[in-house]
Formats: C-alpha cells, structure tokens, sequence
C-alpha cells in the first residue's frame, strides 16, 4: 500500500485542512483518518468497480467502506455532514491518485492487472 500511500499524500494530505501543507497530518492523537484507515479498500474499489460515472464510485464507497467505518450509524454518518472526512472530501482527487498509480504499476509490470 505504501506504493499508493506516498503519492495520496503528496496530492491529498499536502493540500488537506488537517494537514500542515507538507503532507504531514495534524488529526488528534487518536483519531483516524479514513482515507489512511481504508486505503486497501480504496484500491479494491478503483481495481474492481467498472463505473461509468462518479456516482457509481460514490455507491461502493458508501456501500464497502462506509458501513464498516465506526462513524456511520444507521447509514448516516455526522462527519460526512459537516465534510470533516477526509476521504469523503476529497474523494475525487483519491479516486484519480489511486487510478493514476495503479495504471503506471500495471505498465511497468509491478502488479497484475488481475490483481489490483
Ligand atoms: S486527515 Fe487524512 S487526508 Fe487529511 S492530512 Fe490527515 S491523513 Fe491526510
Ligand atoms: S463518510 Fe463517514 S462513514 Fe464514510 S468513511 Fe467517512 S467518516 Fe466513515
């Protein structure tokens, strides 16, 4: 995952309201991120959903990342309402970073393409 880690935190984390603008998070000791927290999941998403629309992508996050996160209580979720989520919040730029990478490691032979 560190091969998706490193760019997401170069074009998310540097420009994230929780970040320092380095790349560095400044969340509480204690809090997590979920963009960190469910990035395998991320990547399974952008691997294996075939979305012809943004819409589509925001469906299987809701539908496999969402319902697992702790926030989301009876499929409502007080930190997407009031765009205190990360991952949520820049889920357009994610979905491009992972997309981006998993491309590149697939044309230089670093993964299968059946694999991620
Ligand atoms: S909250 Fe998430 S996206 Fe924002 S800086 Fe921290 S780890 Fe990065
Ligand atoms: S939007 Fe809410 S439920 Fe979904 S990942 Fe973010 S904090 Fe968790």
């Amino acid at each position: 995952m560190e091969l998706f880690w490193e760019p997401l935190r170069q074009r998310v984390c540097a420009k994230c309201i929780d970040g320092d603008g380095k790349g560095n998070c400044r969340l509480p000791q204690g809090e997590a991120c979920a963009l960190e927290a469910f990035l395998p999941e991320l990547v399974t998403i952008v691997s294996t959903v075939k979305a012809d629309s943004y819409q589509k992508y925001v469906e299987a996050l809701r539908a496999s990342i969402c319902t697992q996160c702790d926030h989301q209580v009876d499929g409502k979720c007080n930190k997407r309402e009031t765009l205190e989520c990360a991952l949520d919040r820049y889920f357009p730029v994610v979905l491009d970073v992972i997309e981006t990478v998993k491309d590149e490691l697939q044309k230089d032979g670093t993964i299968e393409t059946t694999k991620v």
